[in-house]
């Protein structure tokens, strides 16, 4: 696949549920991020209710390349470690690859299933979508994914106590002390990766 095959449009899923737009603005430095050539991700948490019908968006940012980088920078070396090995022990890549081949340009089709445990996002309470977008584009070639709440969980356990601190304060300054997320999401479920 080329460069530009590997960017399709952002879907909505992906936009900002507050503004019902495509996010304009980075949350730590406030840069533009729809010019072409800005690379950012995007992070939502999302729960769902009433045997599904109602979904309610718990958290939702974008971040710039930058500022992720240096996020990731402050997580310790060991906590980014067992991440990666949880991610490379427990993802299914050629299954991804598959669903990939068999959805050419569908970035939904990725964020169907749970990265880790496949589980489908209709059974799923709680979960995260992530995606790498670049400009007013969305990039395929690692992201999006979506990861279900047990899984999340999972990750929380491999982070060491420095680790948690520091995305706690990320999500604190960004996000807001906000009663309903300390309740929903104990301890940071930030995970910037
Ligand atoms: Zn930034």
């Amino acid at each position: 696949m080329s460069v530009t095959n590997r960017l399709v449009d952002i879907p909505k899923e992906f936009y900002s549920y507050s503004s019902g737009l495509p996010f304009e603005r980075c949350i730590e430095c406030d840069r533009y991020l729809l010019e072409g050539g800005t690379e950012y991700f995007i992070e939502k948490a999302i729960k769902q209710y009433d045997g599904f019908s109602a979904k309610e968006v718990i958290f939702e940012y974008a971040i710039c390349a930058n500022c992720a980088d240096t996020i990731r920078k402050a997580i310790s070396r060991k906590s980014m470690a067992s991440i990666e090995r949880y991610f490379l022990e427990n993802v299914d890549f050629s299954k991804r690859m598959q669903i990939m081949s068999s959805n050419p340009g569908d970035a939904l089709a990725l964020i169907n299933n749970c990265l880790v445990s496949q589980v489908p996002v209709s059974e799923v309470t709680e979960y995260q979508i992530f995606a790498q977008c670049n400009g007013n584009s969305l990039n395929l070639s690692q992201m999006p994914y979506m990861v279900s709440g047990q899984t999340l969980e999972q990750i929380q356990h491999l982070l060491s106590s420095e680790t948690r601190d520091e995305l706690n304060d990320f999500m604190q300054r960004n996000l807001g002390p906000s009663p309903e997320l300390a309740e929903v999401l104990p301890g940071s479920k930030v995970v910037i990766i």
